[in-house]
């Protein structure tokens, strides 16, 4: 049984990694950017909410943000552990996920952030802009999502690292071997 947090910048294949290790270790991975999306595709009162913030590289707000992962996080499939996956990415929605553990009587085991430069984010996000069309990957909006990660994300990983739960992977490189990093050092930290 692990729960867990998955945190990197735009562009540093998390979701790619968190899938692997959700599979991997059979448990569910909740990306708060793909329920984003899957709610902006179906045209939900909450995907009509967050779809002006996210074309434009914002953070949705933290009270709608905070919501959202209170509700999914009282699932039942979640019961056998979690892989969280873009959450939390600011210090108030720290504090949340803290509050929303202790009500349920759980702890996080581990925090994995991913590492990449700056530039080769850029690079493989326009690369990934040209092949998906995704609405949130020009180059300006780009920049302002990492700026945001800087700002605002940084302030989170030092949290969990004050916290003695946080574990640094090198996520440039092929994605079977940042996979291999991934669990190695998810097993070197946690006993799992
Ligand atoms: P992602 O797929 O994780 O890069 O998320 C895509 C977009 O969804 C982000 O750029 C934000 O607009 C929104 N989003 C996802 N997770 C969060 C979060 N924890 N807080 C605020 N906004 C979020």
């Amino acid at each position: 049984m692990t729960r867990m947090l998955i945190i990197g910048p735009p562009g540093s294949g998390k979701g790619t990694q968190a899938e692997r290790v959700s599979a991997g270790m059979g448990i569910v991975a909740i990306s708060t950017g793909d329920i984003f999306r899957a709610n902006v595709k179906g045209e939900t009162p909450l995907g009509l909410e967050a779809k002006k913030f996210m074309d434009a590289g914002d953070f949705v707000p933290d009270s709608v943000t905070n919501k959202m992962v209170r509700d999914r996080l009282q699932q039942p499939d979640v019961a056998e552990g979690f892989l969280l996956d873009g959450y939390p990415r600011t210090t108030a929605q720290v504090d949340e996920l803290a509050d929303i553990l202790t009500s349920n009587g759980q702890e996080l085991d581990v925090v994995l952030q991913l590492t990449a430069d700056d530039e080769e984010l850029v690079k493989r996000l326009l690369g990934r802009a040209a092949d998906l069309g995704r609405s949130d990957d020009n180059e300006t909006v780009i920049r302002h999502r990492l700026d945001l990660y800087h700002e605002q994300t940084e302030p989170v990983v030092a949290r969990y690292a004050d916290a003695g739960v946080l574990v640094q992977v090198d996520g440039i490189g092929a994605i079977d071997e940042v996979t291999e990093r991934v669990m190695a050092a998810i097993k070197g930290e946690s006993a799992l």
